[in-house]
C-alpha cells in the first residue's frame, strides 16, 4: 500500500461531478482492478486500473463493494478511502499487476483540490509542497526546471535514465512499459537562484528515481546527492 497521502481534511468536499483521475503511480506485483465506466458518488465515468485493498468485495446494501487505494480530495487510506462504483461486468481483477495505477481522483477546480501535507506527499508533489514555504512564483520556476521537457531530455541524454543515486532503472525492473521513466532533480537551492538564472541540464540536473527523489526532499533545503548516497552506504554497512 502506498504510504504517501495527504491528510484527511473534513472542511473540504470529497466528491465533485467534474472529478476524474488526476494522478498515477507505478506499482509492482499488486492486486489490482481494471474498471470501465466507473464512477464515484456521481462523478464522470472513468476507465483505468486501481490498486485493490482485498480480492473479496464487501456486501453493502446488497451491492458488492471493492475497496481501492486511491486518494480523493485528501482521502488517506487505509482509514479513509473512496468507494468507486463499477457497473456489473465492467471490471476485471488482476492478481499480479505491475504498471501504472490511478492514484488520485480529483478535479481541476483548485478550490476543491487537496492540499499536500509536507513529508507525506508523492515525489511529484514535492514542489507543490515547497509552495507553502517558498512562495508560489519561485516554486513554479523550480517546478519548471525539473519538468522542463527539453532540459529533462538533455539531462537524461547525458546521464542516462538510471537513478544517479542508487542505479535503479525502470525498464530493467518493469520492462518496456516503464522504460525511460525517471524523475529529474534540480540541484540548486531556491535561495541561490537569481532572476537571470538559466538551467544547465548537465550541471544543474540529475536523473533520480522517485524513492531517492523523495529522500532528497525529506529536508528543506534538500539533501545533496552525495548525502543520500551516503545514507544508502551506511545502511548497507549497518
Ligand atoms: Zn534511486
Ligand atoms: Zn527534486
Amino acid at each position: 500500500m502506498p504510504a504517501n497521502y495527504p491528510s484527511w481534511n473534513d472542511s473540504i468536499y470529497h466528491t465533485h461531478s467534474n472529478a476524474k483521475p488526476t494522478r498515477w503511480r507505478y506499482v509492482k506485483g499488486v492486486l489490482a482492478i481494471r474498471v470501465e465506466n466507473a464512477t464515484y458518488r456521481g462523478c464522470l465515468p472513468f476507465n483505468g486500473i486501481l490498486e485493490l485493498v482485498s480480492e473479496q468485495p464487501e456486501k453493502v446494501n446488497g451491492e458488492d463493494r471493492y475497496q481501492v487505494y486511491c486518494a480523493w480530495f485528501g482521502v488517506k487510506p487505509p482509514s479513509k478511502y473512496p468507494r468507486i462504483l463499477v457497473g456489473e461486468g465492467h471490471f476485471e481483477i488482476i492478481s499480479n499487476y505491475s504498471g501504472e495505477v490511478i492514484d488520485n481522483l480529483s478535479t481541476q477546480d483548485s478550490s476543491l483540490n487537496e492540499i499536500p501535507v509536507r513529508g507525506e506527499s508523492l515525489p511529484e508533489e514535492i514542489e507543490k509542497t515547497d509552495n507553502l514555504i517558498e512562495g508560489a512564483v519561485r516554486t513554479i520556476s523550480i517546478n519548471a526546471y525539473e519538468r522542463n521537457p527539453i532540459a529533462r531530455r538533455q539531462c537524461i541524454n547525458h546521464y542516462g535514465s538510471s537513478c544517479y543515486i542508487c542505479g535503479f532503472n525502470f525498464g530493467a525492473i518493469y520492462g518496456e512499459t516503464a522504460e525511460g521513466y525517471i524523475h529529474v532533480h534540480h540541484l540548486k537551492q531556491l535561495s541561490e537562484i537569481g532572476s537571470e538564472y538559466v538551467v544547465d541540464p548537465v550541471v544543474d540536473l540529475r536523473p533520480v528515481c522517485p524513492n531517492c527523489h523523495a529522500v532528497l526532499h525529506c529536508r528543506i533545503p534538500a539533501y545533496t546527492i552525495e548525502e543520500v548516497q551516503e545514507f544508502i552506504r551506511e545502511q548497507k554497512n549497518a
